[in-house]
């Protein structure tokens, strides 16, 4: 889709499964399973969805999970990549190479898990996307290299330490322009230094908001992932974040959700629903 001087498509890097009980916290589950059905195993359906903006240069947001999962990860996370990035970015007359920045939200596998591919180099691992830079927050970037027991199983060296060794890595501090109409935003909450993408062209705006707000269901503010390290400051980070997003119409993109890659926010007599607008 044209967005003011941009172009914005929203890819898909396949489909995984988590538990249901962990991306709604504290909701209970009568409540969530009318939104997200889960599985015999408890688990509900979610996209990988990283966003393409054409401008300046061609810039790539997150990148998917990846295709380093071993077997029995793929199998733990109902990991469906039938249909990967490779194939999105085919469709829109792109490969690997012409991504010209990989920007990171954060560096959990499910953001960062494309951002490295096996390769026959020293150290089995190199750069996805050959010809690009691959800017992260710094203070993610130093998180991620020292994971503690809680965060440990999220950040996955692989993904990321090659970038360094490639030369590829630019770490950058605070909130920030990345390029022409895109700047990041830290939101904190899900990890300390988790962070949007706020995109303004034309005088509108969209807000990739990862896993802020990783699926269409999380609108409402208390739906907030059991898996978020700092739960009170994603709350308060988003209560003034959908405000914001209702009065202001920003076009909402969600990474994780299954169905509707965004929309906007809408409040209807106090009860928050998105309205679709790019499908899948
Ligand atoms: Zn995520």
């Amino acid at each position: 889709m044209t967005f003011g001087d941009l172009e914005l498509h929203p890819l898909s890097d396949g489909t995984f499964r988590l538990d249901g009980g962990a991306m709604f916290g504290v909701v209970p589950k009568p409540l969530w399973e009318r939104r997200a059905p889960a599985d015999e195993r408890n688990r509900i359906r979610m996209g990988l969805r990283p966003l393409l903006v054409r401008g300046e240069r061609t810039l790539l947001i997150d990148a998917g999970i990846g295709d380093k999962m071993d077997e029995k990860s793929v199998e733990i996370y109902g990991i469906d990549r039938s249909h990967h990035l490779d194939h999105d970015l085919a469709a829109l007359g792109l490969t690997r190479g012409d991504i010209d920045i990989v920007l990171a939200s954060h560096l959990h596998f499910d953001h960062a898990g494309g951002f490295t591919v096996r390769a026959d180099v020293p150290g089995g691992l190199a750069p996805a996307f050959p010809n690009a830079t691959y800017i992260v927050r710094t203070a993610e970037w130093d998180d991620a290299m020292h994971p503690h027991e809680r965060n440990r199983a999220s950040y996955l060296a692989e993904n990321f330490a090659p970038l360094a060794a490639a030369g590829c890595l630019r770490l950058m501090d605070g909130d920030g322009p990345i390029m022409p109409g895109v700047r990041v935003v830290r939101t904190g909450g899900h990890t300390m230094h988790h962070q949007m993408v706020v995109i303004e062209s034309g005088g509108r705006t969209a807000v990739f908001t990862a896993d802020l707000m990783p699926s269409a269901a999380h609108v409402d503010v208390p739906w907030i992932m059991g898996y978020d390290l700092y739960p009170m400051d994603t709350l308060a980070f988003k209560r003034g974040f959908v405000r914001d997003a209702i009065d202001r119409g920003y076009l909402v993109f969600f990474e994780h959700d299954p169905d509707i890659a965004a929309g906007y926010i809408r409040d209807e007599n106090g009860r928050k629903r998105v309205e679709p607008r790019l499908e899948p």
